[in-house]
């Protein structure tokens, strides 16, 4: 009799990731259990019975009653012949090594050794290869995982047949564990379709987002009305609106976020809804939607309009995806790997033999093919980024573009959308949230090693945000329309940004330090007096969050610690505490009396100040002028020429800044003074420093011990830099376009 081993439903295991998240226990630590004598008396060798395996589920998933069904299933997949000892019998153990390695698989861990593991699990009789018994039992088990999945299963088996056939590289008729592991970590998701990675997020479940209403609203499950300025549950993909108590009766959301089989690729087709019909008018017929409970008409939930029911038939069936087309993938764009033509599959195999980043090797387990002509948006969110901004943003965005475009960074950080998108021709990011933020995802995109890179805008979040307000996207969101935000990033253009390496190295010493925040420096980086007042503010608004809540009241508590003199006694003739050498030349401060160096990339600070300060400059673009003012060499200190010097942040210089003293600072963050003194501009900086100083990057304040600061170029990055207000007569920072 075939045993049932590896055939876990996918909502048993789905259940079971459930539990695992919850727990704080390591396999590892019940595995001490056992050694015990409570927890030893289940043991017959290296077996255990079924109430030993429920003792371990109980332990390692913090569960007092694990459902039955599933323990039961989770046993069952665990039967074994190999490892055991010829007294013990055989029907009603399962090995606890089997066992320990499945969960510590799937406490995580390299894709290579869970594909390893899966392996071994198939091979049933343990002869190191897959024979055609067993690999039909592979193909069952994928069918049932696609099958929950919702894909069309019919079109399936032949194309897990044909991937078998495949994967058995030198053709002997059966799958050697070398070739199961190239298949899965370079064109096959084996671990999606065997259920071991449940990346896909299930389509047909709705996304719900708590919601108030500002007119009568009618529960779209029972009818009856939700009531005016109560909150009730809105679908952010459907808009299928109910009671809180209604959600768990609703019909599944009828909206697809990608293809499940071959028909719906290509062509987006309207997806038509029951009401949600806002705007009472219709897009056909321009005549009134008569809004019986908010139940009547239809909208299409990618293109968004809205029609009569009647006016169905004249509309026609294929959706441009409406004013926002540019940046939306429609789910016609999105299909499972194993979809994909013989012919694509190929020329994904060459093409990922090019690259040596194991990273990108891991086989996705969609494919983009997006509409030609577009842009498609790949979008990042701060849930946490200004206040509740931030996640509103993101409801928002997941309404407007398809879900799959939108990630969640705190839920699923950078890396797996980057991945999604890395075969996306002409494909935008845009990045919601502060500079931290920003600084994440352009530290991420360096990891992942991209054929092309996009071009990244910034939708600012919170407060400060210099680059974003460098890049002409404002210095903090407040509510506009994001879909007119999308319009305006059309009209962008591409910039490249200068990004700096910052490195540490600490002199021998018994003095605590801080740890150094970043190793990259976007924005700027110094050390004194500034530093110190970012530093003391830092601490304050960690514990006082109330008092800095507002952008004003942070500047105004800037200008209170700038004025307050004791704390910067520290910073007093910081000259005589580090010494300066900017392209290998030290830099002349014999006559100053500096309480800080600031080093700028991009011309703004602190939410807007301008340490260099603008210059009566003659229309034009920076590098231009640069150019004609004879100010493009790799060092200049002459003041004079310093004076005319235009800032560029991607001309691959520093600026380099002196302040005289806390007053100084807290003038020039109010503004009431504009700049500090010009002490260069250059392409390298070394900072020795003999005493304990603040210092900061980007806004990211700490003090550091006696040290050498080495600053150098790393890279430059592809930015988008927004359209020119229409009112002003504003004149770029950027201008060498690349
Ligand atoms: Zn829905
Ligand atoms: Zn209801
Ligand atoms: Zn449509
Ligand atoms: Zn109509």
């Amino acid at each position: 009799m075939a045993k049932e081993r590896g055939l876990l439903s996918p909502e048993d295991f789905a259940q079971l990731q459930k539990y695992m998240e919850y727990s704080n226990q390591k396999v590892s630590d019940v595995l001490k259990l056992f050694e015990n004598e409570k927890m030893a008396k289940y043991l017959q060798g290296d077996a255990i019975g079924y109430e030993g395996f429920e003792q371990f589920l109980k332990i390692y998933l913090e569960v007092d009653n694990v459902p039955h069904h599933l323990s039961l299933a989770l046993f069952h997949s665990f039967h074994t012949d190999h490892c055991l000892k010829e007294n013990v019998r055989k029907e009603n153990v399962v090995c606890l090594s089997d066992v320990s390695c499945y969960f510590s698989l799937l406490e995580g861990g390299r894709p290579e050794d869970k594909l390893e593991f899966t392996f071994k699990l198939y091979d049933t009789d343990g002869n190191g290869i897959l024979d055609s018994s067993e690999v039909e039992r592979i193909i069952l088990q994928m069918t049932r995982v696609a099958e929950y999945l919702d894909w069309d299963v019919s079109e399936l088996r032949p194309i897990f047949q044909e991937m078998m056939k495949e994967i058995d590289y030198d053709g002997s008729g059966s799958v050697s564990l070398a070739e199961w592991v190239r298949a899965g970590a370079t064109t096959v998701p084996l671990l999606v379709l065997l259920g071991l990675e449940m990346t896909l997020k299930d389509d047909g479940q709705h996304m719900w987002r708590p919601k108030r209403f500002p007119r009568p609203v009618y529960c779209n499950l029972c009818e009856l009305s939700i009531g005016l300025g109560k909150q009730g549950l809105s679908c952010n993909l459907c808009k299928y609106t109910v009671h809180d108590q209604c959600a768990m009766k609703a019909l599944p959301c009828e909206v697809s976020t990608y293809a499940k089989s071959r028909k719906d690729i290509g062509v987006q087709s309207h997806v038509w809804v029951r009401g949600g019909c806002e705007s009472g008018r219709c897009d056909r017929c321009q005549k009134k939607i008569r809004t019986y409970h908010s139940l009547t008409g239809l909208h299409c939930v990618w293109c968004h309009l809205e029609i009569h029911d009647d006016c169905l038939q004249a509309v026609g069936s294929e959706c441009d995806c409406g004013l926002l087309r540019d940046h939306i993938l429609p789910p016609s764009s999105i299909y499972p790997s194993v979809l994909a033509s013989e012919q694509e599959r190929k020329h994904s195999k060459t093409s990922q033999k090019t690259t040596d980043d194991s990273n990108l090797c891991i086989s996705e387990a969609l494919r983009i093919n997006p509409v030609s002509n577009t842009h498609p948006l790949l979008v990042f969110v701060n849930p946490k980024s200004g206040g509740k901004q931030g996640l509103r943003v993101l409801w928002k965005f997941q309404y407007i573009l398809n879900p799959r475009q939108v990630i969640n960074l705190l839920k699923d950080g950078p890396e797996q959308g980057l991945r999604f998108f890395k075969d996306v021709p002409d494909s935008r990011i845009l990045v919601c949230g502060g500079d931290g933020t920003v600084g994440w995802i352009l530290e991420a995109i360096d990891k992942i090693n991209l054929p092309v890179v996009p071009p990244v805008a910034v939708l600012p979040l919170g407060t400060g945000n210099d680059l974003a307000r460098c890049l002409r996207w404002g210095g903090g969101y407040e509510g506009e329309n994001l879909a007119k935000i999308l319009r305006e990033l059309e009209m962008s253009t591409v910039v490249y940004i200068d990004r700096w390496s910052l490195e540490v190295i600490p002199q021998q010493t018994e003095e605590k330090t801080d740890p150094v925040p970043f190793q990259i420096i976007n924005n700027y980086f110094s050390i004194g007096v500034d530093a110190s007042i970012a530093h003391r503010f830092h601490i304050m608004r960690e514990k006082y969050p109330e008092k800095f809540n507002s952008r004003m009241k942070n500047k105004l508590w800037y200008f209170e610690f700038a004025t307050s003199e004791s704390i910067f006694s520290t910073c007093k003739k910081l000259e005589e505490s580090l010494t300066v050498e900017i392209c290998g030349k030290p830099l002349d401060l014999s006559n100053m009396s500096l309480e800080g160096i600031a080093v700028l990339n991009i011309p703004s600070m602190h939410g807007g100040s301008n340490l260099w300060g603008d210059i009566k400059r003659p229309h034009g673009d920076s590098c231009e002028i640069n150019q004609a003012l004879g100010t493009t060499a790799k060092v200049i200190t002459d003041p004079d020429i310093l004076k005319t010097c235009v800032q560029d942040p991607s001309d691959k210089r520093l600026e380099v800044v002196g302040l005289e003293g806390a007053i100084e600072m807290g003038q020039i963050y109010t503004k009431l003074k504009s700049a500090g003194h010009r002490l260069a501009k250059c392409s390298e900086i070394t900072i020795h420093t003999i005493k304990t100083l603040p210092m900061q990057i980007d806004g990211e304040p700490w003090i550091q011990t006696p040290c050498t600061i080495k600053i150098t170029h790393k890279n430059q990055m592809p930015m988008l830099m927004g359209p020119p207000p229409r009112s002003s007569n504003f004149f770029g920072f950027f201008s060498c376009p690349t």
